[in-house]
């Protein structure tokens, strides 16, 4: 890790040793240890962070601490189950492709996390969108649009607060008083990047932004009988989810978008489906060519739930993520998810099937962010290396 200037770096002993399997885990989290840490990174040899100057490192240390020990102690190493092993395609790109997208005026960070995307991104955007709607085509999935916001009673009735408060984004407005408003026209003003204005001024918040597009078609059919007793529908919508200094380059967005297509009914029903799913999506992938896995995964849950619900999700086999090849830094990126809800959304939403049972609930995510991302870092961006198909549709 290359040390900026203008930073301290601190080199931390974990109380909790940290095994292998919880490296990426923990280095994602400690992004949310501390407002004052700009970087880290964790290794079997420690954890170094890059901190501001001047702040009180005992007590940083100590939240550091706290982190590794609630993710590190007691830690069961998940069995990954591959579901598909595409990974060794040969695909024709090493690069990364962000300082290029950046200097063609492709992608324009407007802050952290933030981005807008030229013709070229849009457009293979939109062939995968295509994809995905042929996807939802297939099922006859029924077509939905939802919000941007989401109310906070809604994520209060599903435990949302609970589970995943660190990357939650919340929606105000100046309170309707007019002392408030002149003061707020005559004053307001942005200093390095923060609007100055005084936290009072705002209302309380009823709204946030939306962290998941399935979610708001739970509400739409909660407290009642479920149509025919399933429902399989697909929508498309903006999902925020705030992503502290993880927020680098495409990989990770505050604001993106996600393609869902979701499944509504018996345990069956949705089971059977999502494998159906992910029969379909391999021919799409294969036909592509991108390099990619199918895997066991578990949702990035607070530090307090993360234990218990990871555990959960990897036994029972929630959650399978689709992780595509990044060649530029021998890594990958999940660009999208096949998950089960088991009933958890039927019984707190009380959606219930014909003979009087919680539906259960899953979904197919894709970000088409990510998407594109994964498959410019894969096939680069000269044109005439990508798949016909992918060429034809984008020119
Ligand atoms: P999930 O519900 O977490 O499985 O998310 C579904 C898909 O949305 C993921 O596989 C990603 O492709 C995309 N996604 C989730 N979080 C982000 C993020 N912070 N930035 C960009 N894409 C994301
Ligand atoms: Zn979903």
């Amino acid at each position: 890790m290359e040390t900026k200037p203008d930073l301290v770096l601190l080199q931390i002993e974990p109380r909790t040793p940290i095994p292998d399997f919880m490296l990426r885990e923990i280095q994602s989290k400690l992004a949310y240890a501390d407002e004052h840490i700009r970087a880290a990174s964790v290794s079997p040899e420690g954890i170094q962070l890059q901190v501001e100057p001047g702040t009180s490192q005992p007590e940083l240390i100590e939240k550091v601490q706290r982190i590794v020990e609630s993710l590190a102690y007691g830690a069961i190493k998940p069995k990954v189950q591959i579901l598909e092993d595409y990974m060794d395609r040969p695909v024709p790109s090493r690069l990364d492709p962000m300082p290029e997208l950046i200097r063609m005026g492709e992608v324009s960070p407007e802050s952290a996390g933030v981005f807008a995307f030229g013709p070229l991104v849009v457009r293979l955007m939109e062939f995968f969108e295509s994809q995905f709607l042929a996807l939802a085509d297939s099922f006859q999935a029924a077509p939905y649009r939802f919000p941007t916001m989401i109310p906070a009673s809604y994520l209060g009735r599903v435990n949302y607060f609970r589970a995943f408060p660190h990357s939650l984004t919340f929606a105000t407005h100046l309170r309707s008083d007019l002392d408030v408003i002149d003061e707020f026209s005559q004053h307001a003003a942005c200093e390095e990047g923060e609007l100055q204005s005084p936290s009072k001024s705002f209302a309380a918040v009823k709204n946030l932004l939306s962290p998941a597009v399935c979610y708001h078609l739970y509400f739409a059919l909660a407290d009642k009988p479920l149509p025919q007793g399933q429902v399989i529908a697909t929508a498309v919508g903006h999902c925020f989810r705030y992503e502290a200094n993880n927020l680098a380059s495409l990989e990770r967005l505050w604001d993106f978008t996600m393609r869902e297509v979701i499944f509504v009914g018996s345990k069956d029903f949705v089971l059977e489906n999502r494998e159906t799913a992910r029969q379909r999506m391999r021919q799409t992938f294969e036909r592509i060519g991108l390099a990619y896995r199918v895997e066991s995964a578990n949702d990035p849950f607070f530090i307090g739930e993360f234990r218990k619900q990871a555990a959960f999700q990897s036994a029972f086999q929630l959650k399978f993520e689709i992780s595509a090849r990044l060649p530029y830094k021998e890594s990958t990126l999940a660009v999208g998810s096949y998950n089960y809800h088991q009933d958890f959304f039927g019984r707190n939403l009380n959606i219930t099937l014909p003979d009087g049972s919680p539906a259960h609930t899953g979904c197919a995510a894709f970000g088409l962010e990510r998407m594109a991302f994964a498959f410019l870092a894969q096939f680069g961006l000269d044109t005439s290396q990508w798949p016909a198909e992918v060429r034809q549709a984008v020119a």
